[in-house]
């Protein structure tokens, strides 16, 4: 099991926006690293899901993750 202990900021090529923590692997090239929150994107978008619903998605996921670092 690797650990990422090694955390550090990078700019989502994807959104542009700064993020930090384990990076994803693009499904579109299978080699860009992109923010979690993109990778979560496209793992829905393959599966069919809507924008609109990703968004929803996204930010129940985005709950949960504040509410277990409580
Ligand atoms: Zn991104």
């Amino acid at each position: 099991m690797k650990k990422y202990e090694d955390i550090k900021t990078a700019i989502c090529p994807k959104c542009g926006h700064e993020y930090t923590g384990r990076p994803a692997l693009s499904r579109a090239d299978n080699k860009t690293m992109i923010c979690p929150d993109c990778g979560i994107h496209e793992a829905l978008e393959n599966i069919g899901v809507g924008k609109e619903e990703q968004n929803e998605i996204l930010e129940i996921i985005h709950r949960s993750m504040r509410e277990k670092d409580k």
